[in-house]
């Protein structure tokens, strides 16, 4: 009997024993799966910290991007300066060639220059006298600055720039007033936007050349016209060529040291001047 109390006890002890153990096993996993949760939750936050940290990166990148091309311009400047042609001149208009093309006199070489981001109708072009008076109205004779964007030169070897006379941006200017359009020839879009919005504009008000579609319809004929003072039938400009009736929307943009007047046909024939295709006077 006793020998089997003792058995009896020997058992219960390793049941206990084993039963705490299970015990302690059991809440030993459970502590690690708190710590498992916990561990996952550190790698999920550290995931987003590597994110936070990346998006710092890339936006680090970008800067780093900017310098770079930065550097580039530089290198670019650097190159320019070797080829002595800094990024704004200043230069002579020698000769109003048309509306986006004039021929300058820089550090005393004659160049043609282009007008960056803008197109005018070409000389045998409707509006292209005008187009050509327009830009000789504002250039002509005058000291420019020239602003250079990526492109030096175009493929038929003219400077291509951005003109200023003091603070007038000549190729806006242009495009405003309906007598260029804009032209985007990349990589030199520095301002394609503001010409694009310019030209919108320009549409919308009928200026210049967006003029063409309502010229047949809306244009008084000339006879209805008022009647000019005899001495002074017609008016031209010493910059160009066509003789205008005083009230035409063109004679507005000849300054006045240029205005030159004509009693007759004959007498405007004789000074080789030819008739606006706009107002249409008698010739
Ligand atoms: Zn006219």
């Amino acid at each position: 009997m006793k020998l089997f109390k003792k058995i009896f006890r020997v058992i219960v002890t390793f049941l206990l024993v084993i039963i705490l153990l299970v015990v302690i096993s059991l809440s030993a996993s459970f502590t690690s799966c708190l710590d498992e949760i916990t561990i996952t939750e550190e790698t999920e936050l550290r995931t987003e910290e590597e994110v936070t940290e990346a998006t710092t990166e890339e936006a680090t990148e970008e800067p780093t991007t900017i310098e770079e091309e930065t550097t580039e311009e530089t290198e670019e400047t650097t190159e320019e300066e070797i080829s002595e042609v800094p990024k704004k001149e200043t230069a002579y208009v020698k000769r109003v060639i048309d509306g986006d093309t004039i021929e300058v006199d820089l550090n005393g070489k004659v160049y043609k220059v282009r007008y960056i981001g803008i197109n005018s109708p070409e000389y045998n072009q409707p509006f292209g006298d005008e187009a050509t008076q327009a830009n000789s109205s504002l250039v002509s004779g005058k000291t420019v600055i020239l602003e250079k964007d990526v492109s030096e030169t175009d493929k038929y070897g003219r400077l291509l720039r951005y003109v200023y006379v003091g603070n007038l941006f000549v190729n806006a200017h242009l495009v405003k007033f309906g007598w260029a359009q804009a032209a985007t020839y990349p990589p030199d879009v520095k301002y394609s936007s503001y010409f694009v919005s310019l030209e919108r504009e320009a549409r919308e008000n009928n200026e210049g050349c967006w003029f063409i579609p309502e010229e047949t319809e809306e244009e008084p004929p000339p006879a209805e016209e008022e009647p000019p003072a005899p001495t002074k039938m017609f008016v031209g400009s010493k910059k160009s060529d066509v003789y205008h009736y005083s009230n035409c929307r063109y004679v507005k943009m000849i300054k006045p040291e240029n205005i030159i007047w004509f009693s007759s046909v004959e007498d405007a024939r004789n000074h080789g001047y030819r008739p606006c295709k706009v107002c249409k006077p008698p010739g």
